[in-house]
């Protein structure tokens, strides 16, 4: 434990970890464009200049300093930020200083490979004369992604609560427009709005963001919405509903999961993907599951200093989980009564599920556990069919797919899983249309979930 604690400080006073963003330019990886955005604006809005990265860009440059054992998500982003350099050195020539720019790259504990991607993108900088100035920024779940030791002390916790708001605005935005593009009189028009709105949006994030008055962005946000509901056909008929799951860079990356929404939307979908909030509830939520198991231990083993320790880590994880369930319920009671937009589930109710069964553990840990419940809670409700997008040979998703495909044989619901890597499945499209056809199927004998049900 100590020494983890020493590496963490080793690292922060290096060029990877905890590292102040104060008079640096962030650069913000892109996962969800929506997400980046927001996210980038609120930093600037918090006085500190930020970028969202252009993406899928570099990925040849990601391959050529990958050996290819390396998890998909981890080559797209390290050929994001590569692309980004090559780019902004031939943009400034000589006035480019990498020492000016922070990478801000979160990572993961467990049993996953995301916790190393940070570690590993700094090896390949490193390699580059002058890129070991450019600093890596993380923040980790091992304390519920804080911001602390990154912004200013003052400014962590508004961050934090503005930053996460963006994220949930995010999927707002995303659920908006796989709500009006399978049902637009105009093809094109969703996404021609939905750009545009994610602009606008980028600007009252950056106005509103530091005083956290969270009302006015939600103005924006309704009346965004009510435009965007006019895009609707409302003669053309409700359509099968499908649920994606899966590791969320791949399912969210429109470009790595070669944008899967679209291809099913053609073959007669109307789809709703995992949320990111998803992932910010669970972290929060897996902190405090961990917490209180390290209380139970202290307690029977009598160790109670060890035990009031956890016991205030306890109550941190759990007060930051009360506040985003709130804050995720009170944007979505907000929207709803304007458009049926689905709503998002909490994390305890997807443990319920799996502990019914004993049919996994969130012990183990990763989007497993998660991915797991939500594609039994999707069938359940009355999904049409479930689709399971990952980054090829990713271990969580592997294992989902090891599970659920007899569950849902049981359960009469269509199933795909859908690995990507950066090649092109031959095999691909023809999966999809057949998959689409079962589905097709399955909402002719059964129906669909009405959209006022969480997912
Ligand atoms: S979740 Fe999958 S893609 Fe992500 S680090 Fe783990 S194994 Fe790699």
């Amino acid at each position: 434990m100590e020494a983890r604690k020493e590496n963490q400080e080793e690292r922060a006073s290096g060029n990877l970890g905890k590292i102040q963003l104060h008079k640096k330019t962030v650069l913000i990886p892109e996962m969800n464009r929506a997400a980046a955005l927001f996210f980038a604006a609120t930093f600037r809005g918090f006085g500190v200049e930020a970028r969202a990265l252009e993406t899928y860009k570099g990925l040849d440059l990601g391959k050529e300093y990958t050996s290819g054992k390396e998890c998909y998500p981890c080559q797209v982003t390290l050929g994001d930020i590569l692309y980004f350099v090559q780019k902004e050195k031939e943009r400034l020539g000589r006035a480019f200083d990498p020492g000016q720019y922070v990478y801000f790259l979160p990572e993961s504990d467990g049993p996953c490979r995301f916790g190393l991607y940070n570690r590993f993108q700094r090896i390949v900088l490193d390699s580059f004369p002058g890129l070991d100035r450019l600093k890596i920024s993380s923040i980790t779940t091992r304390d519920g992604y804080s911001f602390s030791g990154i912004l200013e002390k003052e400014k962590v916790l508004d961050f934090q609560k503005s930053g996460y708001f963006a994220v949930v605005v995010a999927d707002i935005m995303d659920r908006l427009l796989w709500r009006i593009r399978p049902y637009e009189e105009k093809q094109g028009t969703a996404d021609e709005f939905i750009e545009s709105s994610l602009r606008k949006l980028e600007k009252t994030f950056e106005e509103h963001g530091p005083s956290k008055d969270f009302g006015e962005i939600l103005d924006d946000v309704v009346q965004i919405i009510e435009e965007g509901k006019a895009l609707i056909d409302s003669k053309i008929p409700p359509k099968p509903l499908i649920g994606i799951v899966g590791e969320i860079f791949l399912r969210t990356h429109v470009q790595s999961n070669q944008d899967i929404i679209r291809q099913l939307e053609k073959y007669g979908a109307e789809v709703v993907n995992a949320s990111v909030a998803e992932w910010a509830n669970y972290v929060s939520y897996d902190g405090l599951r961990s917490a209180k198991a390290q209380v139970r231990l202290n307690f029977k083993q009598m160790r109670f200093s060890p035990m009031w320790s956890k016991l205030k880590e306890m109550l941190g994880f759990g007060i930051d989980l009360y506040y985003k369930e709130h804050r995720q319920n009170q944007v979505y009671n907000r929207i709803q009564p304007v458009i049926d937009l689905i709503g998002d589930h909490k994390i305890s109710h997807l443990e319920e599920i799996l502990e019914e069964n004993d049919l996994f553990s969130f012990d183990v840990a990763t989007e497993a556990c998660l991915s797991i419940a939500s594609i039994i809670s999707c069938a359940r409700a009355g999904y049409n069919g479930m689709v399971n997008v990952y980054p090829f040979t990713c271990m969580p998703s592997t294992t989902t797919s090891a599970v659920v495909k007899p569950l849902m044989s049981e359960l009469g619901t269509p199933y795909l899983d859908a690995p990507y890597d950066s090649g092109i499945q031959p095999g691909r499209e023809a999966a999809i249309r057949t998959f689409m056809y079962q589905a097709e199927q399955h909402f002719r004998r059964h129906g669909r979930m009405k959209r006022t049900h969480s997912r």
